[in-house]
């Protein structure tokens, strides 16, 4: 097997670094026009600035309010929009979503796209997929394109005014990849791309980790107070660019198919994916079997930044023998990434592995004092 990198072509990140988008497009040989899709509150927060940096740049360029949901019918509202004005090029701005649906337009008329994160939630940003929704919300495909990125572009001031809640998932998500990864490259499992794991893309993901333990607490006081300190700055390079390559290129393994083994359940629903990827790292850590003390690492990390360690915190009041096993069924169907584990994994393995670490959770905060969730309270 072949190892293979990928990542976008270009990462771009700073304070105002919305300012520099127009030239960042230039200097990578991209012409316009460009068709922006954004989120309403990024429109609110940058449009003036695009139009300073697109228009210095000489770049003409028209907006798209996005719809609220990344489904093949916004994805070909999108297409209409960026044929109407002959776009060369698609920007993507705002959450998740946003990006999403751009990549999908972008990839479906075969132009370069540039993604502008108002968010640090998560990894997808750098990667090459995108997560598409029927138009009323349920999960419809994983879309996988040819090309990551070609550029992204990531303005901390935007993201420091961003909702700390998010920020968080975002380290929830990223506190995966470094488990993960470390899993596929053992096991020489294939990647997102389908090649072996590079030792590159294992340094990333570690790096990841130790900047989530290092600078973890202060940068959700930093956002906390919107002021972009060194260390948001480099946490929110661990969320968005040391995870997406670490996860593009090393791969998944236990904690993301136990994020969607819970989406089975109704009641996490209002959580967002890297709360629940985050409790899904303390199940993979029971079903490796892992030594007390990397358990406690996490269980301490996830609860200074108020990650969810229980079922409660969750939204999973007391969930009973028929709810772990629906969340085991689809946490172990056929194709998920659980089964790149060095074990055979069974459905009975990970409800026994969801009550452990629904225990630890319990047992670390009543040692600790922390006071136990209501299951609502953080939805
Ligand atoms: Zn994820």
């Amino acid at each position: 097997m072949l190892s293979i990198f990928c990542s976008p072509s270009r990462y771009t990140q700073g304070r105002n670094a919305t300012a520099s988008l127009g030239q960042e497009i230039v200097n990578l040989g991209l012409e316009g026009p460009a068709l922006i899709v954004a989120g309403k509150s990024a429109i609110a927060l940058l449009s003036g600035v695009w139009q300073s940096s697109l228009h210095a740049a000489g770049l003409m360029y028209s907006i798209l309010r996005f719809g609220g949901e990344c489904s093949p019918l916004e994805i070909e509202r999108g297409k209409a929009a960026a044929r109407q004005s002959d776009a060369r090029i698609i920007i993507g701005a705002g959450g998740g979503k946003v990006l999403d649906t751009a990549r999908a337009v972008a990839s479906d008329l075969n132009l370069p796209v540039v993604n502008c994160p108002t968010v640090a939630s998560s990894d997808a940003p750098c990667s090459a997929l995108s997560v598409v929704y029927t138009d009323e919300g349920a999960f419809q495909e994983y879309r996988i394109y040819r090309r990551n990125p070609d550029l992204v572009l990531v303005d901390t001031e935007v993201i420091a005014r961003s909702p700390a809640r998010l920020l968080v998932a975002g380290m929830g998500d990223a506190l995966a990849t470094w488990f993960e990864a470390k899993v596929c490259a053992d096991g020489n499992v294939r990647n997102m791309r389908g090649g072996a794991s590079t030792r590159s893309a294992l340094a990333l993901a570690e790096l990841c980790y130790r900047t989530l333990l290092g600078d973890g607490v202060a940068a959700l006081h930093a956002l906390q107070t919107q002021v972009v300190t060194s260390a948001l700055d480099r946490l929110v390079e661990a969320n968005t660019l040391l995870s997406g390559l670490g996860f593009e290129s090393s791969g998944l393994a236990a904690a993301h198919a136990i994020h969607n083994g819970l989406t089975a359940a109704a009641e996490t629903h209002s959580f967002f994916h890297g709360e629940k990827v985050a409790f899904g790292v303390l199940v993979q850590l029971m079903m490796e079997s892992t030594p007390r003390a990397l358990v406690e690492e996490v269980l301490e990390f996830s609860t200074s930044v108020g990650l969810p360690i229980t079922f409660a915190d969750i939204g999973l009041a007391s969930p009973g023998d028929e709810v772990l096993e629906q969340i085991a069924r689809r946490g172990t169907a056929k194709g998920e990434t659980i089964h790149n584990e060095p074990f055979k994994v069974s459905s009975a393995m990970v409800v026994e592995a969801l009550r452990a670490a629904n225990d630890a959770g319990r047992d670390w905060k009543r040692k600790h004092r922390i006071e136990m969730s209501t299951p609502t309270a953080s939805s």
